[in-house]
């Protein structure tokens, strides 16, 4: 069979594998390997020097069996309705592996957010928002941030969607700055969730983190805080992160030998997760080729750009020495690469358990937005350690007893959630 590449596909086929592991009845498969609600629009856009640009937009609402939908929109020039399906599919396991009350949701603008001024992207908030208001809300569909969307865009659409309905409405979207809606912790979710799974498969493998090297792929919000975690929270050393580098229009891979400063990289990347290579080079840094990272000799592989990227070629790059793949971003591997990860015996954190922070720390957000009280940061950040710890600790068990692959263990309790909840509501 010709390699998947379209996260799409990847979702169905992982979905269908589990689905003829667990004999889902074909009917509930039926239900599940579609999204339930998809919503395609146009989005009109003034721009500065007075044209008007015509942005297209998606909204898909995968399941919404335990809770409402739940998930990023995207701003990304390559975005398609089929990655944006996937995405959404996945955030339905994703919200049912940590076990917090809501469904699977996603959407997506197909727009380079870096070429927009901040007034355009502020236009394009507020019109993603007046094309979907009436299909999202705290109890329906509450969308979020994710690759090219900041938490000030989500401060806008929030606005926009109280001002269509009339009330201050802080629980229609999460990632909200904190001071406008926001939780703390929000923005270290993601990458200190990676690493609380990390510090889990390494208790179980018995690794000790202060003598492990890890290797990175991207470096915007999961990848960062992932850095930061596996330096000041494990005490181990990250010896490389990649990034796409907007200038040279090309993925390049920042390395040190004995070790990056992730605070340092930090103050030399942009918000879109781009650094600044000349003075990275200037402090001693190397600059490799996009995939340098992947062939690192590394005991942890942490994969947080965007979807695909260990495929059935790159796979075979990865040396030797890696012990965990922990995946940060959502789709990394393709089917066929993770057919050789698994034949190798490398432990791998299947995307929707280990970047699962971010999206516990968003229902953190509206639960503390329901009840218009916040909690202090290492409240949040305690609460989310429990969680991530329960949901690894779970689909470890499973892996155990059922002699299967971490990946498929994840799947078979999230669809086993997602099935039951369905029952019970009479859906099936
Ligand atoms: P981001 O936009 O902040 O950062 C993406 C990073 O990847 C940037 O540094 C960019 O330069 C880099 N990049 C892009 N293409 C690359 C390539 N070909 N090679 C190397 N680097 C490349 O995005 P993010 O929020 O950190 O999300 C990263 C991944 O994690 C995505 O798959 C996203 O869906 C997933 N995710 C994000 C969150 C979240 O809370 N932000 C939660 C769960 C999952």
């Amino acid at each position: 069979m010709a390699e998947t590449t379209n996260a799409f596909e990847m979702a169905q086929r992982q979905f269908d594998h589990v689905a003829e592991l667990l004999k889902l009845d074909p009917q509930v498969r039926e239900i599940l390997r579609w999204p339930l609600r998809e919503f395609h629009f146009r989005i009109p856009v003034r721009m500065d020097d007075g044209t008007i640009k015509v942005f297209q937009g998606f909204r898909v609402q995968h399941n919404d069996a335990r809770g409402p939908s739940k998930g990023g929109i995207r701003f990304h020039p390559a975005e398609t309705i089929d990655t944006v399906r996937a995405l959404a599919t996945w955030m339905t396991w994703k919200c049912a592996v940590v076990d917090i009350p809501l469904g699977g949701g996603k959407g997506g603008v197909v727009v380079d957010p870096a070429t927009l001024s901040t007034s355009e992207k502020e236009r394009l908030a507020r019109g993603w928002v007046q094309q979907m208001w009436k299909n999202i809300g705290p109890r329906q569909d509450v969308p979020a941030p994710d690759v090219g969307t900041t938490p000030q865009m989500m401060g806008w659409m929030m606005d926009e969607y109280s001002k269509l309905v009339g009330e201050y409405t802080p629980g229609v979207i999460t990632g909200k700055p904190v001071g406008g809606g926001g939780s703390l912790g929000r923005t270290e979710a993601t990458g200190f969730g990676v690493i609380y799974t990390v510090r889990e498969a390494m208790k179980h493998l018995k690794m000790d983190p202060t003598q492990c090297l890890a290797a990175i792929q991207g470096f915007g919000n999961v990848a960062q805080y992932a850095a930061i975690g596996f330096t000041e929270l494990l005490g181990g050393k990250v010896v490389c992160v990649s990034y796409w580098d907007r200038e040279d229009r090309t993925p390049y891979t920042v390395s040190k030998a004995d070790g990056i400063d992730p605070r340092f990289l930090m103050s030399i990347t942009d918000q879109y997760g781009t650094i600044d290579k000349n003075k990275a080079r200037e402090a001693g840094y190397a600059i490799e080729p996009a995939d340098a990272w992947l062939s690192k000799e590394v005991d942890v592989l942490i994969p947080a750009a965007l979807e695909g990227q260990i495929n059935a070629e790159s796979v075979h790059k990865i040396s030797p020495r890696v012990k965990i793949i922990a995946e940060g971003a959502n789709g990394p591997t393709t089917p066929e690469a993770d057919e050789v990860i698994r034949q190798r015996g490398i432990f791998l954190i299947p995307d929707f358990l280990c970047n699962a922070g971010g999206v516990t720390v968003s229902y953190f957000e509206s639960v503390q937005n329901d009840m218009n009280f916040y909690w202090p940061k290492e409240e949040v950040l305690s609460k989310l350690d429990q969680k991530m710890t329960a949901a690894f600790e779970a689909v470890l068990e499973l892996a155990e007893k059922e002699k299967v692959y971490m990946r498929d263990a994840a799947y078979m309790v999230a669809i086993n959630r997602v099935v039951k909840a369905m029952e019970l509501r009479g859906w099936i």
